[in-house]
């Protein structure tokens, strides 16, 4: 729940600011002479005015940036803490996929709450990452690797 809340916040935050934005650059935007009152109201700046309608489509881009930036932070954070996750563990070999599995990278919590698995193969589509929450034992865990190794 914290971690949905945490990207819900990003979002609105970087809403706001991308609105901020435009309303800004709505604002500060010199306003042309209006027109003659015969040829009725004046038209919108948008898509009448070239260098308003750039203005306008930065503004879009850095929205889809901040967008991005947003969902690309998100995916590396603990779904637990919300800290950023941490030592990426790569498995799997590209050579050998049979013998090694499939490459993926591996990112923990520095505070041992989970394990995110990102697969670099996407072959059959998209696979969105794969987090494995560790148990709060965490001798338990590291108890049992012991034995299975030995
Ligand atoms: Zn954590």
């Amino acid at each position: 729940m914290k971690y949905w809340l945490y990207l819900a916040a990003k979002l609105v935050l970087g809403a706001g600011a991308v609105c901020g934005l435009q309303a800004a650059l709505i604002f500060f935007y010199p306003q042309p002479p209006p027109p003659l009152p015969q040829f009725g109201p004046p038209p919108p700046l948008f898509l009448h005015d070239m260098l308003f309608t750039f203005a306008t489509l930065g503004v879009w881009l850095i929205g889809a940036g901040v967008l991005f930036a947003i969902f690309w932070d998100q995916r590396r954070r603990c779904r637990i803490c919300l800290h950023r996750l941490i030592m990426p563990l790569r498995k799997g070999s590209w050579g050998n996929i049979v013998t090694s599995g499939r490459p993926q990278t591996e990112w923990i919590c520095p505070f041992g709450h989970g394990t995110l698995s990102i697969e670099e193969l996407q072959i059959t589509g998209h696979q969105s990452p794969d987090w494995q929450p560790h148990d709060d034992d965490i001798w338990k865990e590291l108890e049992s690797y012991y034995q299975a190794r030995k």
